[in-house]
């Protein structure tokens, strides 16, 4: 077949230009990137190796090649290779959903560039860590970039060029080797823009040390090998640095933004396992979308089995990333074997277990990231409360809520240390919004009374209320209910109830809907309020019961 000139997909485009004009000052991690796509095409051929011997490969590694007269950086790989339809269709476009936005937020921080500098580059990082620009990170340093790829176990490959501008070549080729190498063609040493001599080998030796040591694939140079291959899991936490931490939590994540927090654990004893695991600073976009990628990755005895393993946690805490090495399971472990296991639900209640209560330190010692992660996360977690009992305790402890008493959120703790003399409930509300709630004429009797309400706005609110009974001992109470027992509530007197006794009787008869009309001394200045009886549905959640057509 003949060369073929297609075009990239606009959204591609669009990010290709802003790498070509460079908004990621940090230039430095193109390579991480190619190492990093090299060391995950590697855990795949394995993992194909495994199905089909054909597949296997003796020495599975990454290598480094760098030509100073010709100004080109090479990283090649033995791994799974990619197929025409699989360049076409990964390199050429960018699927994650989002993206335009996300570039048009970029496009406009360049734009800014010029004068907030220093705050244009930090959003813009922050916004592409969104995505991640992967493998297009390499045109901040190039101005041409050949592919070569030959999947494993198919008879040709296929050679893949580009200058970054909006279009790339694609051709067939017959004799390329089984995976994949990237040859970058560097750009001219531009001091201003500190473009460092990418063909230097202490450079190289340097960056591969900085941001890839923990590749678990060996990346050599010529004869030497440049990383140290160890597992972060598996070394004591005072031999890492935070630094080597964030990188492996990168490569791991996609995400390149640092996490929140670090947990690592290990379990010793008749089923022996280690985790290292991350709690992100941010949501992904897809974190309420069912069939979104999350999970972690399980390795057995440090070689990586699988991707994505949900089983590994409970929903509620599928934003978590990271690490777990088990050493008792078979390395054939699949998927389906995954989900039934006894040792792997085991894990995911100790991991869930774990996970909570390094959020509760994290509260302790640093309220300031706790807050940023009850924002980001807290919605989440509160689908926790829909399922096992026994670990309600432990999401309440680390929830935090609206609350009358202030513009900061609470936690139950603070709220039940608050409790005046005579209060003995939680009260909440549930609604669409804070403003609606404040303003509900529910609120007044216990703004004279100076009794502090919950304000609960988030959609998950609606139902965990219906299924948890207490924190700690003391009831939740929706004010929107029947019988509040607030002693400000005094029966109106026999004069008042004779006066509108005739009134009353008129509501009763004409309001269908409505079960009972009663006269009440909770309201101190709106004329009327609905109550929903003791069991009945709280209004939000009877319209959306409504709106679901029930
Ligand atoms: P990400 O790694 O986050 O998926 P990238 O932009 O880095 O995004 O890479 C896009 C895709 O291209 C990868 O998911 C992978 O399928 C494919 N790819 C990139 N580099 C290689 C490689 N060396 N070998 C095989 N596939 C690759
Ligand atoms: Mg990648």
């Amino acid at each position: 077949m003949s060369t073929e000139t297609l075009e990239f997909q606009a959204e591609a485009r669009q990010l290709l230009e802003l790498m070509v004009h460079s908004i990621y000052s940090n230039k430095d991690i193109f390579l991480r990137e190619l190492i990093s796509n090299a060391s995950d095409a590697l855990d795949k051929r394995r993992l194909a190796g495994l199905k089909d011997d054909s597949l296997k490969t003796d020495d599975p590694h990454i290598e480094i090649e760098a030509d100073k007269e010709a100004r080109t950086l090479t990283v090649r790989d033995n791994g799974i290779g990619m197929t025409r339809d699989e360049v076409v269709g990964l390199i050429g476009t960018i699927a994650r959903s989002g993206t335009a936005e996300t570039l048009r937020r970029l496009k406009e921080n360049r734009g800014n560039k010029e004068t907030k500098e220093n705050k244009a580059n930090g959003e813009s990082a922050e916004l592409i860590g969104q995505f991640g620009v992967g493998f297009y990170s390499v045109f901040m340093v190039a101005d041409k970039v050949t592919l070569l790829t030959r999947k494993a176990g198919e008879p040709t490959g296929v050679r893949w060029e580009s200058d970054g501008d909006g279009t790339y070549t694609i051709e067939t080729v017959e004799d390329a080797p089984e995976g994949t190498s990237v040859r970058v063609h560097l750009r001219p040493a531009d001091e201003e823009d500190a473009l460092y001599d990418y063909t230097d080998e202490g450079k190289i030796r340097e960056i591969v040390k900085r941001y890839s040591d923990f590749i678990s694939f060996p990346v050599r140079m010529g004869e030497a090998t440049l990383n140290s291959m160890k597992a972060l899991w598996a070394r004591p936490r005072s031999e890492v640095s935070e630094e080597e931490y964030h990188e492996f939590y990168r490569h791991i994540s996609h995400d390149w933004t640092d996490p929140l927090d670090i947990i690592q654990m290990r379990a010793e004893g008749t089923f022996e396992y280690e985790a290292l695991l991350f709690l992100p600073s941010r949501a992904p976009r897809d974190l309420y979308q069912r069939d979104a990628r999350h999970g972690l990755q399980l390795y057995v005895k440090r070689v990586f089995i699988l991707d994505d393993s949900r089983e590994l946690l409970p929903d509620h805490l599928r934003f978590v990333k990271g690490v777990v090495d088990a050493a008792d399971l078979s390395l054939n472990i699949s998927r389906e074997i995954l989900q039934q296991d006894r040792h792997i639900q085991l894990i995911r209640r100790r991991l869930a277990k774990k996970i909570l209560a390094s959020i509760k330190e994290l509260m302790g010692k640093d309220a300031e990231k706790y807050r940023t992660f009850w924002r980001e996360f807290g919605p989440a977690v509160k689908e926790g409360l829909l399922d096992r009992a026994e670990d309600h305790k432990a999401i309440l402890d680390i929830a935090s809520f609206a609350s009358t008493a202030g513009e900061e959120p609470t936690t139950l703790a603070d709220y039940v240390a608050r409790m005046p003399e005579g209060q003995d409930k939680i009260y909440f509300m549930t609604g669409e919004s804070r403003a609606q709630v404040e303003n509900s004429p529910h609120m007044e009797a216990f703004r004279a009374k100076k009794y502090e309400v919950l304000l609960l706005t988030d959609a998950v609110d609606e139902i965990w209320v219906e299924a948890v009974r207490d924190y700690d001992g003391t009831e939740f109470q929706s004010i929107t209910r029947g019988e509040v027992d607030l002693s400000t509530e005094e029966e109106p007197s026999a004069e008042e109830a004779g006066e509108y006794e005739a009134v009353l009787a008129w509501l009763n008869e004409t309001l269908d809907d409505v079960k009972e009309v009663r006269l009440t001394t909770r309201l101190t200045s709106s004329p009327a309020c609905l109550v929903s009886d003791t069991d009945g549905l709280t209004p939000a959640l009877e319209k959306m019961y409504k709106a679901m057509g029930q």
